[in-house]
């Protein structure tokens, strides 16, 4: 399946709910808070589509799709991968998706959106463990470093991504930042509820069951 490349909001009406795919700019400017303002003046707002048991299933796996910027077959093989882990497969798959190397940068700090953070994957600009990465799938275990490239640490992006993960308090609990050399700790696997997927992880189990 080829790769969406149409504009994210398109994604979250589609879901009728905010995904947080465009970083800082969710916050500010969002569509659907206009249209949420909208429906609490009795005016429209956002499409609520009545879905069958399988459409509320899928709109589960979609959601978590869409918020991990992957195609069906990746995300369907991880998917499958925490089905053969220990433990619950829902909550192993959640870890997979949260510890991605693309989502690690993000939880930093280094940018304030997935699609940014890929970027600067992909681009060469981080590493781990002092070697260069440039997978975004790549999988970040415990004790593994995070490491932002000296060169980009005055670009205006990142700079604007530290400050928002500092002013919101974004950064989770099992990821360590030491600020003075831009890197990120993967102290241990994140629980369910620092999942930065909200998501109904059951359904999705559900959904590639039936
Ligand atoms: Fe667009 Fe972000 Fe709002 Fe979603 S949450 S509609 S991506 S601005």
């Amino acid at each position: 399946m080829s790769k969406y490349t149409g504009p994210s909001c398109k994604k979250c009406r589609k879901l009728s709910q905010k995904l947080f795919l465009k970083g800082a700019k969710c916050y500010s400017n969002c569509v659907m808070d206009k249209l949420a303002a909208v429906a609490k003046k009795g005016r429209g707002g956002p499409r609520k589509p009545k879905l069958s048991e399988y459409g509320v299933r899928l709109m589960e796996k979609q959601k978590a799709k869409f918020i991990s910027g992957m195609t069906e077959t990746p995300f369907a093989n991880l998917f499958h991968k925490a089905g053969k882990a220990t433990g619950q497969t829902g909550e192993q798959f959640l870890k997979y998706l949260e510890t991605r190397l693309d989502n690690i940068v993000k939880r930093a700090g280094f940018a304030s959106s997935l699609r940014s953070a890929r970027q600067l994957v992909l681009h060469g600009h981080i590493k781990v463990n002092d070697k260069a990465v440039n997978v975004p799938s790549y999988q970040v275990k415990p004790g593994d470093k995070v490491t932002l490239v000296a060169k980009l640490a005055d670009n205006v992006n990142v700079k604007q991504g530290l400050e928002d993960a500092q002013k919101r308090t974004l950064r989770p609990s099992f990821l360590e930042f030491d600020a003075s050399k831009n890197t990120a700790t993967l102290l241990r696997w994140p629980d369910r509820s620092e999942s930065s997927y909200p998501v109904n992880d059951q359904l999705i189990v559900e959904h590639y069951s039936k």
